[in-house]
């Protein structure tokens, strides 16, 4: 049952699964952003992620540095 844990991502705030974040303290969206580590290809689905439980929001850091790409 380890499989659905959920976690807080320390950067966004949001919920997460654990299983799906190869970081344990942040989220998918921003390990990749931040490290480079895979990214969920989200679907949303009532304003979360069906895959990994992000709600979608993003730090003020992680908008900057996504806008870069
Ligand atoms: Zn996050
Ligand atoms: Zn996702």
């Amino acid at each position: 049952m380890n499989d659905i844990e959920i976690r807080i991502c320390v950067e966004c705030g949001s919920q997460f699964l654990k299983s799906k974040s190869k970081m344990k303290n942040l989220c998918p969206e921003c390990a990749s952003i931040l490290y480079g580590y895979e990214n969920c290809k989200h679907i949303f689905k009532n304003g979360r992620c069906i895959k990994c439980f992000w709600n979608g929001s993003r730090s003020d850091y992680i908008k900057l540095l996504s806008d870069k790409f």
